[in-house]
């Protein structure tokens, strides 16, 4: 019962209070489908996963940087390995950047978390954003609300509100940062 109690307090979205706005630029969005996709043509189609960087002015976190790690990739899900981790640690401390968000693609439209989602996404820590594209990516990752964009907050993921992301989330074509684009798979 209490199990039952707590899943589903994680399940109900949340409107965060943190004031925080997010801008991510275009260039990042279209390297994360781009490679997504990538992983969804491969037969059998395979889960992606991309990390999302960047910098807080004021209130606002500035997306301008995307990493694609080395994965292992399947139908069912993926794992990211130690030695690309510590290599994105070197890439954020390098070009003093913050990691903001993993980006992972699932299958079809269901963008919730699973409990592997919960239990083993790297990085884990308060502020964390989690974002789920449907159908491996094959929709682009506009508008939205057709995303589960999750937030790490008191120890949990928690998924953000469809009136939230409208207001809070948006893509430009270009922000005064240096856009920065790495793909460490084949490493
Ligand atoms: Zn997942």
């Amino acid at each position: 019962m209490e199990g039952w109690l707590r899943r589903r307090a994680g399940n109900r979205r949340m409107s965060p209070k943190d004031g925080l706005d997010y801008i991510v630029c275009q260039e990042v969005v279209d390297f994360t489908i781009q490679v997504l996709c990538d992983y969804g043509r491969r037969r059998p189609a395979a889960e992606g996963v991309v990390y999302w960087a960047g910098r807080l002015q004021g209130k606002v976190w500035q997306i301008c940087a995307a990493v694609a790690p080395a994965v292992q990739a399947s139908r069912y899900g993926f794992q990211t390995g130690y030695s690309t981790n510590a290599r994105f640690v070197s890439f954020l401390c390098d070009n003093n950047l913050q990691y903001i968000a993993q980006v992972h693609s699932h299958p079809g439209s269901y963008v919730d978390h699973s409990p592997v989602d919960d239990q083993e996404t790297a990085f884990r820590r308060e502020g964390l954003l989690s974002i789920v594209v449907p159908n491996f990516g094959s929709r682009g990752i506009l508008p939205w609300k057709q995303c589960g964009v999750h937030l790490f907050t008191n120890n949990c993921f928690r998924r953000i509100t469809d009136k939230h992301l409208r207001k809070h989330f948006c893509v430009v074509d270009a922000i005064e940062d240096e856009i920065l684009i790495k793909n460490f798979r084949n490493e």
